[in-house]
């Protein structure tokens, strides 16, 4: 197992990060003191840099409209823009979920669309009593002559905001295959309805939105892969977004490592740099050992996903994922935590990088799926696979 990265990858860390410290970096406390906030026309000009640098859709095959970048390559673009807080790095148009099983009209109207910053997506599963537990899924989806009749409530919907269609999961026949099904809904639809715009611990460049859908037409054409797919085309979709989220949390890790260490070499308390105190040395040290190994166990999962061929293979990957994201998303936040305690009470001012992200990377043991349900997801692939297939 090799992790020195090539030069072609180098050549695209290089551009990410570019992008990264000239166009978003800048923008943070801005972005930050306004709530979120990011100028429609100024969001526009870094989408279209984005894309003049051959980011945009990173994680979608070039026949689609993206670049058609294996997942080390996209842990790659992923870690970098995990170095920018306020979610600035998901202006790079990332259309979510496995779209590989889109039909070509739905690449046209959708997918190419939003590759290119021109659409943009949401991708609406959870309910008030469906988060952990799909199954407790009440939106549902009635077919009606050669359309879906859709009625149900979204909690949480990212982008819900800034999304102009949703992919919505909707329990359709349970006899037919898992049981649910994903749509392609347009967010212009009768019968869609935000219901709240809710605020959050972080201020991300997009809302989370609570969306009704009542009696809302949808034909036949916007199901996304076969009726009865949803289950296992989210869980797809899972697979890989863990994988980024670890890649994310380690590019955060990374940045609060090096501001928390400049800091701490310049602030003098006692005569001397808070850097001189093992206190503040064992801090660091635990932090830098830490995101190492989250670094390695990201990229070994994503070169484990490149090369995966078998369905047990695959299964192996999506223990691996979990492991990732899990570890990952639990550094990162002891890694904030220790780096808001360097920075004394500047780290708990907003316009100070640490205090941001002890907010921000939260979320990252809850969404995509808890901390809990990684480890479920974990020890089932241990029972099954045993503890070997594991470390490979
Ligand atoms: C900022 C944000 C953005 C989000 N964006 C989206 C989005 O775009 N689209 C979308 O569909 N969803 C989104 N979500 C929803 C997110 O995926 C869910 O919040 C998450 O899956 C957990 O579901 P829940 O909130 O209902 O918690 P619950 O499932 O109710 O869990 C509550 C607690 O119980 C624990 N728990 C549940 N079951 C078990 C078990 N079997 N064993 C042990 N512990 C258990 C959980 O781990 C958790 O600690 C977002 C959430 C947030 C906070």
């Amino acid at each position: 197992m090799n992790f020195q990265l090539s030069p072609e990858l180098k050549t695209l860390q290089q551009q990410v990060r570019q992008f990264v410290n000239k166009d978003l970096l800048p923008l943070e406390i801005e972005v930050e003191l306004a709530d979120g906030r990011l100028d429609p026309a100024v969001r526009a000009r870094l989408q279209g840099r984005a894309r003049e640098l051959g980011l945009n859709g990173f994680a979608l095959p070039k026949a689609m409209g993206g670049q058609g970048y294996n997942w080390l390559e996209q842990v790659v673009v992923s870690e970098e823009i995990g170095q920018v807080t306020n979610g600035l790095g998901f202006v790079i148009p990332d259309p979510a979920i496995a779209f590989t099983v889109a039909t070509p009209e739905q690449v046209e109207r959708y997918v190419r669309p939003a590759c290119e910053g021109k659409r943009q997506d949401c991708y609406a599963i959870t309910e008030a009593g469906a988060g952990s537990d799909p199954s407790q899924m009440e939106t549902t989806a009635v077919r009606d002559g050669d359309a879906w009749v859709l009625n149900g409530e979204k909690w949480h919907v990212t982008f819900g905001d800034l999304a102009d269609f949703a992919i919505v999961q909707a329990a359709t026949d349970p006899a037919v295959g898992d049981g649910n099904t994903l749509f392609f809904v347009d967010l212009d639809s009768p019968g869609v309805e935000v219901l709240e715009h809710p605020r959050y611990m972080h201020h991300l460049i997009a809302g989370h939105l609570k969306i009704a859908l009542r009696n809302v037409r949808v034909p036949q054409a916007n199901v996304l892969g076969e009726v009865g797919q949803g289950l296992s085309l989210s869980k797809e979709w899972f697979r890989r977004e863990r994988v980024m989220i670890a890649a994310r949390c380690v590019g955060a890790a990374e940045r609060l490592i090096r501001e928390a260490s400049d800091f701490a070499q310049q602030r003098v308390q006692f005569g001397q740099p808070i850097s001189e105190y093992q206190a503040i040395q064992f801090m660091l040290a635990d932090s830098l050992t830490e995101v190492w190994a989250a670094r390695l166990m990201t990229y070994a999962a994503a070169q484990a996903a490149d090369e995966a061929k078998t369905d047990e293979e695959v299964k192996l990957v999506h223990a691996k994922a979990s492991m990732a994201k899990l570890y990952a998303s639990e550094m990162v936040g002891r890694v904030a935590d220790r780096a808001v305690q360097i920075f004394g009470g500047r780290g708990y001012m907003r316009e100070n990088v640490a205090e941001r992200y002890y907010r921000e990377v939260r979320v990252e043991r809850i969404w995509e799926g808890t901390s809990e349900i990684q480890r479920i997801i974990i020890a089932y692939s241990l029972y099954k696979r045993g503890v070997a297939a594991h470390l490979e």
